[in-house]
């Protein structure tokens, strides 16, 4: 079989199957009878990347219908295995949070990386430097899975467990992006255009009669994986957009931060540049709630 050569040199000869699921059941089935040592294949960005140490069997989800976008009660349902450039072209996915979406996924690497990647796999990839987790924390999304059983979950709570454990014997179908009624702006750094972050912001507000009634911030890249700062949220309620306001929470955002050094960036930056981002991102996001 041409295509099993082909996957199996660019793995390292290692892989001996590859299947295509023809739907969900299937997928969990074959999942289960690797116990362990098979993979859901999904743009295979990051499997592409990975040692794959033990997976000898490749299991192909994007044939399995998941690839939908559909506006759901004011919010967004994505199949996970809709690509990155599926969302970025999708009329729906552009109004949601005020455009968040469109603009979160513009800042991942390049066009070519976007075409594969899918919403699922960076889900589950779960990069702590990556863009998407951060958002999806902010965004308050909800991912679906089929494992032994259907399970409902906020990323954010799974991202605070032993998610990796749950996605090794599960199927994330859907995202559930939920309704808001403000919007969202997306912040981050990187060493050129198209480098993954040494920080970024995801935030968001709602304002009703030029106060703020809701206020989402979440940091990532920190370096790890982007969390929300609900003291932060709370010190925004009730308070009125203004440059002074945007100071003090800069300030707030750095004392409260958790960050570490890694190789990329170093702790006193990384602390210094949240406030300034965060700043940014809500002040963006107010403008685009007063429009
Ligand atoms: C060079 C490079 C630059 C990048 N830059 C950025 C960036 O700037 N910002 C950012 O946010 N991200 C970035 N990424 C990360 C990128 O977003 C993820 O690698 C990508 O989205 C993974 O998706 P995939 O479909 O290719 O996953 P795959 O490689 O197919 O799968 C990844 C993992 O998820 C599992 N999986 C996939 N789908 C499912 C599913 N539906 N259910 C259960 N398990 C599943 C797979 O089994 C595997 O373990 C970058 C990656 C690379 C390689």
């Amino acid at each position: 079989m041409a295509i099993l050569r082909t996957v199996s040199a660019m793995y390292g000869g290692r892989i001996q199957r590859f299947h295509v699921a023809r739907d969900v059941e299937e997928a969990l089935s074959l999942l289960s009878a690797y116990a362990g040592a098979g993979a859901l294949l999904a743009g295979g960005v990051d499997l592409l990347r990975g040692p794959l140490v033990r997976v000898t069997g490749l299991i192909d989800i994007t044939r399995i219908g998941l690839s939908t976008v559909a506006e759901t009660r004011g919010g967004l349902t994505v199949g996970a295995t809709a690509t990155l450039t599926q969302l970025l072209e999708s009329p729906m996915a552009a109004r949601y949070g005020g455009g968040i979406l469109a603009q979160v996924l513009g800042d991942v690497a390049v066009p070519p990386l976007r075409n594969m990647a899918t919403i699922g796999g960076a889900l589950v990839s779960a990069h702590p430097w990556g863009d998407i987790p951060t958002a999806l924390v902010a965004l308050g999304a909800e991912a679906h899975l089929h494992g032994d059983k259907e399970a409902k979950s906020l990323v954010e709570d799974l991202y605070r467990g032993q998610f990796r454990k749950v996605f090794r014997s599960s199927v994330v179908t859907e995202i559930v992006f939920p309704p808001w009624e403000g919007a969202f702006a997306h912040e981050k750094v990187g060493r050129t255009r198209s480098d993954i972050a040494l920080l970024n912001a995801c935030c968001g507000v709602g304002l009703r009669d030029g106060s703020i009634v809701w206020a989402r911030v979440a940091v990532g890249a920190r370096p790890d994986r982007g969390e929300r700062l609900p003291e932060v949220e709370q010190a925004l309620q009730g308070r009125t957009p203004s440059d002074a306001l945007w100071k003090e929470i800069g300030e707030l955002v750095e004392a409260r931060v958790e960050v570490g050094d890694d190789r990329r960036a170093g702790r006193a930056w990384r602390r210094r540049t949240a406030g300034v981002l965060v700043c940014r991102a809500l002040k963006r996001a107010a403008r685009r709630t007063a429009t």
